[in-house]
C-alpha cells in the first residue's frame, strides 16, 4: 500500500504519481495538488488544514 508523501492518503494502485528526487528519495503523490504543495510551494503537510498530518495534530477533532 502506498501513501501520499504529503497528505498521507492511501493511493490506489495505478493512480497518483511517483516522484524520484535527485538524491534518490522517492515521493508519492495522490494528486497534483499534493505534488505542487510539496515540490513547488515547499509547504509542510502539518501546516495544511486538509492533510492527515494536520488533523492528527489537532487531536482528530472534526
Ligand atoms: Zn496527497
Amino acid at each position: 500500500m502506498v501513501r501520499c508523501s504529503f497528505c498521507e492518503n492511501v493511493i490506489k494502485p495505478a493512480t497518483g504519481k511517483m516522484y524520484v528526487k535527485k538524491d534518490g528519495k522517492i515521493l508519492y503523490f495522490c494528486t497534483n495538488k499534493c505534488e505542487k504543495n510539496m515540490l513547488k510551494l515547499k509547504r509542510k503537510p502539518s501546516a495544511q488544514r486538509w492533510t492527515k498530518a494536520a488533523a492528527a495534530k489537532k487531536g482528530g477533532k472534526k
